[in-house]
């Protein structure tokens, strides 16, 4: 007999100091990222289906660093990072240092679902992406003179550390879900963090750093300064938590509290846990998110 779970999805906007003025823009991004994903698993659909769509539509928002409205690179261009791992069978997908194309989380898909790799990176990436009919965009349909303004201000800064910038930031993005069929998946995707050098590659399109998806444990995305979280692994850090039945908001406070005290680290993170009860947690002043379940039938959304 097929057993029905109550689906439940919880997106991120990313953790920072979202201005006052900005807030409604962040929670109608997420609302409506919410609501696509939320369509897909309503009728049944597969969870990463609704990671793919929800990320995607946070990409195409530029109110977040992801897609267009991407953080700039010291020379001016934009280069992604991505990744979405399935929990049902731990496949996994992601791209790293990807120009030109706008939504990095459908390219990790299908690195996922087309090869035996996880993970491909700059221009074999963007080869890759033409050959399976992803049509590039021009580097101008992706950045924004929010970023420019940016970039002309932090390249002037020379004491500038995208480290202590969270007031500089902008929102990375991310999904998990649980679906009908009890399947956990996670995306997440970044233009990565101010200042950074080219080719410099955070913690989203690292599996078990930015990302992580297990059928019977649960599903991380995280959001950050990506050098600190990578040395703690902070996505595997929850789910390790979750693992030993430790409930999701609990995994997500205790990894918030690692990655301060290990490695002096800012962020924040979503979660779900195999019984489908979700965790938030961050230690910067702000971070976009929110959740819609079948017990809500509607969704909450919040900055605070
Ligand atoms: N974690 C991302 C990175 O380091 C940035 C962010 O989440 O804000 O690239």
């Amino acid at each position: 007999m097929i057993k029905h779970i109550k689906p439940v999805i919880v997106v991120h906007g990313g953790a920072w100091r979202i201005p006052d003025e900005e807030i409604q823009a962040h929670l109608n991004g997420i609302r409506v990222a919410l609501q696509e994903g939320w369509k897909i698993l309503k009728n049944g659909g597969k969870g990463l289906d609704a990671v793919e769509r929800s990320v995607s539509v946070l990409e195409d928002d530029p109110t977040f660093d992801a897609g267009k409205g991407s953080i700039l690179n010291t020379d001016g261009s934009v280069e992604m990072d991505a990744s979405i791992m399935d929990g049902s069978n731990m496949k996994a997908g992601a791209v790293a240092a990807l120009r030109n194309y706008p939504n990095p989380v459908q390219i990790a898909r299908c690195v996922m679902d087309k090869t035996e790799h996880i993970l491909l990176s700059g221009p074999g990436c963007e080869s890759f992406a033409m050959k399976h009919g992803f049509h590039p965009s021009p580097i101008r349909e992706l950045m924004t003179e929010r970023e420019l303004h940016r970039l002309e201000s932090v390249m002037l800064d020379e004491d500038f550390r995208a480290e202590h910038a969270f007031g500089q930031k902008r929102g990375t993005v991310g999904v998990v879900v649980l679906d009908e069929q009890g399947h956990i998946a996670a995306a997440t995707s970044t233009g990565g963090t101010p200042k950074k050098i080219p080719g410099r590659v955070g913690d989203t399109p690292i599996i078990g750093a930015g990302t992580y998806a297990e059928d019977g444990v649960g599903g991380v995305s995280c959001t950050g300064w990506g050098e600190a979280i990578m040395k703690v692994m902070l996505a595997k850090d929850v789910a390790e938590r979750m693992r030993q039945d430790v409930d999701a908001q609990t995994s997500a406070e205790q990894s918030i509290v690692i990655l301060k005290e290990r490695v002096n680290g800012l962020g924040g993170l979503i979660c779900i846990d195999k019984k489908g009860q979700i965790g938030v947690a961050y230690n910067t002043p702000r971070m976009a998110r929110g959740t819609m379940t079948c017990e809500q039938d509607d969704f909450w959304v919040a900055v605070e």
